[in-house]
């Protein structure tokens, strides 16, 4: 890792030890969202990292946004999730496929804490969403949208949600298209979703949209070109899932091992014992294969080829490390590792959505098999 990787590591991380971790307990106890810390990871260029200069963004490329979405990922997946959704998702596509009025308008905020969201999730159409039902109808120049969406990130709390829907035009169905839709805009009723298991500090949103209206400009890419998006979104975003994975691993491990040395049992610590080493050992192995599989994207991505592979490999594996590694950080903290004065029990709630969003980890199977095969097993 260069000097410039490890001095923004150390700014990452001082930033998350000052303000995010002191304030995860409390956030997740409460599911309040963190909405003080915006300003401070605006400033300091975290919500912007990767967009362009010239839209308010840091410019930086994928070695420097992993480096980022680790540290994030480590101290609280609430916010990493968050910022992963807002450039993995949201940013990285309107940079892709928007139209330089579209990106004038929104990459700005984006880069402040005006979040983006991408709703492409329904009640009947996850894991397969070419069954989408949201409609958009054509009336003159404008689109009129109507549907549900269910589980967006940043889908109450943001500024604009990528809004992917059935485009039929004079009564024929053009296909799934992207649209551009400010939250504020007349019909569009979010309501937080609440009890989740993990990301409990994070907004997770249904979308109820009735008689949505936007402009001909609101499309982002081309009427029916709306998968493309979805799916050049989701390689980057599953890269940021990874990422933030491995970070949460690397954590767990972390506060595993200064626990193992302090904690005394049976007239020592428990570091000392072959069976608790074990489980360090494992951890680190998974930390260690999970970051190798991120530095391959990161490779993939920097010589500008489609990464499809990389990334769903990185994804799977990483995801179901987190959970391993946090999974085996509370068994290290025996009964403390059950109650949240550590920090181990909320690692291991926040990993385990992991390997559900973005695609499940069947789902990522099914796009390697047909990677090495040709054949869609889907
Ligand atoms: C906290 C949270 C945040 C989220 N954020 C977003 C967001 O910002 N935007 C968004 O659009 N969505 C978001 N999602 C939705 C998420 O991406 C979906 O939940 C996920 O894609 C799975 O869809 P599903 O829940 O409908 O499960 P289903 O598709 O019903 O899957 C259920 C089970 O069946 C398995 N399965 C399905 N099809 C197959 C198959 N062909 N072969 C083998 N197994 C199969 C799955 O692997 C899974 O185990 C979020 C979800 C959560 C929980």
């Amino acid at each position: 890792m260069t000097e410039a990787l490890e001095e923004l590591r150390r700014t990452v991380r001082g930033f998350a030890d000052r303000e995010i971790r002191p304030t995860a307990r409390e956030r997740d106890r409460d599911e309040s969202f963190p909405a003080a810390l915006l300003p401070g990871l605006a400033e300091l260029g975290v919500l912007g990292a990767t967009l362009p200069e010239e839209h308010g963004g840091a410019g930086l490329d994928a070695a420097a946004y992993r480096v980022i979405i680790e540290e994030l990922g480590a101290a609280d997946a609430s916010i990493r999730s968050l910022v992963s959704v807002n450039l993995g998702l949201v940013g990285s596509s309107i940079v892709r496929w928007g139209t330089p009025e579209q990106q004038a308008r929104w990459l700005p905020g984006l880069a402040v804490g005006e979040l983006g969201a991408f709703g492409l999730t329904e009640p009947e159409a996850g894991s397969n969403p070419s069954e989408l039902r949201t409609r958009a109808v054509a009336d003159g120049d404008d689109w009129v949208l109507d549907g549900a969406k269910i589980f967006i990130t940043n889908g109450a709390r943001g500024a604009v949600t990528m809004v992917f829907a059935r485009a039929i035009v004079a009564g024929e169905d053009r296909g799934i298209t992207c649209f551009l839709v400010p939250q504020d805009t007349d019909g569009y009723v979010a309501r937080q979703i609440h009890g989740k298991l993990g990301l409990r500090s994070g907004d997770t949103a249904e979308i109820v949209l009735e008689g949505v209206r936007v402009g001909g400009d609101a499309v982002l890419g081309e009427v029916g070109g709306g998968m493309k998006v979805a799916l050049s979104a989701l390689d980057n975003g599953r890269f940021s899932l990874a990422a933030g994975a491995v970070g949460l691993a690397r954590e767990a491990l972390e506060v595993s091992v200064r626990y193992a040395a302090e904690r005394q049992q049976f007239g020592g610590p428990i570091a000392a014992k072959q069976l608790v080493q074990e489980l360090l050992a494992a951890m680190h192995v998974d930390v260690e294969a999970a970051s190798g599989l991120v530095d391959r994207v990161v490779a993939c991505k920097l010589s500008g080829q489609r990464c499809t592979l990389e990334v769903s490999t990185a994804k799977l594996f990483a995801t179901e490390a987190s959970v391993r590694c946090a999974d085996r950080a509370v068994q290290v903290h025996g009964g403390y590792g059950y109650i949240d004065e550590y920090p181990v029990q909320r690692l291991l709630r926040d990993a385990r959505v992991t390997t559900l969003y973005e695609g499940t980890t069947q789902i990522q199977h099914l796009i390697i098999g047909r990677l090495l095969t040709g054949e869609n097993a889907f």
